[in-house]
């Protein structure tokens, strides 16, 4: 049986994934999304198993010693991690979305070299910050923090197979699609 490719979004805090990636799962409903493993605590309407497994520092660190993660890495003070069972499963059964991290997308490369790799900037940088102040859930310090994540995410785009610009998510969505039906 031929397995599902992944596919992986990364892009920074803040640029609009969940919704691309919301947007994706409506048009095409062969797709599923792999649910990561995070220590951070759930935001208001996150729902655990669905946006992310909650668990704790010592659950996650047992995952790691066990190999139970495709990729992990650790940022913003939390781990985030994609369960490898999980990914595997979900791909016997079509293209498997990834929303990772340019760390976490590296290990996925270097593990599996037919992932395809799809990097989402922001219009600009003063648009990004504004998303993420707009948001409301996140603490002042954090913006901060994340912006410059941000920056840094932004120069890996340079080794990513396809970047594309989240100035519209229904748009952005669509080519995504069409790239990834290519
Ligand atoms: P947030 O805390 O805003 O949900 O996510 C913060 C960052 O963690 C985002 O850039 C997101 O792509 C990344 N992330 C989410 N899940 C994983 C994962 O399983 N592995 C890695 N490496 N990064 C992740």
């Amino acid at each position: 049986m031929s397995k599902g490719k992944l596919i992986v979004i990364s892009g920074a805090s803040g640029v609009g994934k969940g919704t691309v990636l919301g947007i994706m799962m409506k048009k095409r409903k062969d797709l599923s999304f792999s649910v990561s493993a995070t220590t951070r605590p759930p935001r208001p309407g996150e729902i655990d198993g669905v946006h992310y497994y909650f668990i704790s520092r010592e659950k996650f660190e047992e995952m790691i010693a066990q190999g139970a993660f495709l990729e992990y890495d650790a940022h913003a003070a939390n781990y985030y991690g994609t369960p490898r069972a999980q990914a595997e499963e979900k791909r016997e059964r079509g293209p498997v979305l990834l929303d990772i991290e340019p760390a976490g997308a590296k290990q996925v490369r270097e593990k599996m070299p037919d992932a395809e790799l799809i990097f989402i900037m922001p219009p600009s940088m003063e648009e990004l910050e504004r998303r993420l102040r707009g948001r409301g859930d996140t603490p002042e310090e954090q913006i901060k923090l994340r912006m410059e994540r941000a920056v840094w995410e932004m120069e890996q785009r340079v080794w990513y197979d396809h970047v594309v610009v989240n100035d519209d998510p229904e748009r952005c969505a669509d080519e995504i699609l069409r790239i990834i039906a290519e």
